[in-house]
């Protein structure tokens, strides 16, 4: 087991491409009130959670509402891949502009674990292309995310690293 220190007033990116277990994580280890998704958010706007048209209308919701509860001193996650660093960019300037500090969670599974898992779901119809582009993205940004402005970061590497982590809230 690996406790994974968060301060407890903290907005928390999961970052993973799709299949990592993101969502899995964040029912694990948070209540389901502190988890934003973008997935939720979509269908909230446009009755489809997959409709990537409709992301930034979701996003525009999702940081809304991240900004009462952070307001509010509410510990918030947002589970969305955040594998770009433009989306991850505008989640450290929500947290900078509420005075609460930024982690990032990284579930860095290979991508062929991701794809297999991803396959099997019926809520998930994209290719491998996409995965693939998601998973360049993440590699190609991974290393930069202190100075993205993330104060806290945890990379987990792999499933038996992501299975074994636990969170502690600092004060
Ligand atoms: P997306 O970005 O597409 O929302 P995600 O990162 O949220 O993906 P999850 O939905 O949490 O990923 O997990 C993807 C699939 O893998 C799900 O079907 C889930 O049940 C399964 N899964 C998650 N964690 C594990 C695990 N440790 N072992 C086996 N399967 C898992
Ligand atoms: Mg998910």
């Amino acid at each position: 087991m690996t406790e994974l220190p968060v301060p407890a007033l903290s907005l928390v990116a999961l970052v993973g491409i799709s299949g990592a277990g993101k969502s899995t994580f964040a029912g694990r280890h948070f209540a389901p009130s502190q988890v934003l998704s973008s997935d939720a958010f979509r269908a909230m706007v446009a009755d489809d959670e997959t409709d990537q048209s409709a992301s930034a209308a979701a996003f525009d919701a999702l940081y809304y509402v991240a900004g009462k509860r952070l307001a509010a001193g509410r510990l918030t996650v947002v589970d969305a891949t955040h594998v770009q660093e433009h989306a991850r960019s505008s989640l450290v300037a929500l947290a900078r502009a509420h005075d609460v500090l930024p982690a990032a969670i990284v579930l860095d599974l290979p991508e062929d674990e991701a794809w297999a898992r991803t396959e099997a779901r019926p809520d998930r119809s994209f290719g491998r292309a996409v995965l693939a582009r998601q998973s360049r993205d993440l590699r190609r940004t991974l290393k930069r995310l202190n100075r993205e402005g993330f104060r806290t970061v945890h990379v987990l590497r792999g499933r038996e690293e992501i299975e074994a982590a636990t969170i502690r809230l600092q004060p």
